[in-house]
C-alpha cells in the first residue's frame, strides 16, 4: 500500500465512522460554521475543564473531506490543553497552505493532498476554524 492509498483509507475510514460525532449536553464553548463554496456545515461543541479539552463533539453535514477532517480534529485535541488545541488548528492550516508544520500532525497529515486543491482547503479547515472561533470567542448559540 503506498502513501496515497493509506491516506485515502484514513479519510474514508473517518468519513464512514466519524469519531466524536454528535452534540454535548453542556458544552462550555460552541460554534457553528458554514462553508458556502461547498455547502459544508459544521457545529463544534467543546467542554473545557481545568484548561483542557475534556470533551468535544462535532455535528453537521458536508463533503467527505470536511467530515473526515472534523473527525480527525476532535480526536487529536481531546485531552489537550486549550493552547495545544489552538496551536494544532493553526499548524494544520499552515500545513495546508504548504508550510512545514515542524510537528507531527498525526492522522490529519492524511489531508495533505487537499493542499493541491485550494477550493477544497476550506472544506478541510472548516472544523479547525470553528474550533479556533469557539475557543477564542466562547461561541454563543450555534445555527440549527
Ligand atoms: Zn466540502
Amino acid at each position: 500500500m503506498n502513501l496515497d492509498d493509506m491516506y485515502r483509507e484514513t479519510i474514508l475510514d473517518h468519513n464512514q465512522m466519524p469519531r466524536n460525532k454528535g452534540t454535548l449536553a453542556r458544552p462550555t464553548h460552541t460554534v457553528g460554521l458554514l462553508n458556502p463554496t461547498c455547502g459544508d456545515s459544521i457545529r463544534i461543541d467543546v467542554l473545557i475543564e481545568d484548561g483542557k479539552v475534556a470533551d468535544i463533539r462535532f455535528d453537521g453535514q458536508g463533503c467527505a473531506i470536511s467530515m473526515a477532517s472534523a473527525s480527525m480534529l476532535t480526536q487529536a485535541v481531546k485531552g489537550r490543553t486549550v493552547d495545544e488545541a489552538l496551536n494544532l488548528a493553526r499548524d494544520f492550516k499552515q500545513f495546508l497552505l504548504g508550510q512545514d508544520p515542524n510537528r507531527d500532525l498525526g492522522e490529519l497529515a492524511a489531508l495533505e493532498g487537499v493542499s493541491h486543491f485550494p477550493s477544497r482547503v476550506k472544506c478541510a479547515t472548516l472544523a479547525h476554524n470553528a474550533l479556533q472561533k469557539a475557543l477564542s470567542e466562547g461561541g454563543g448559540e450555534p445555527p440549527r
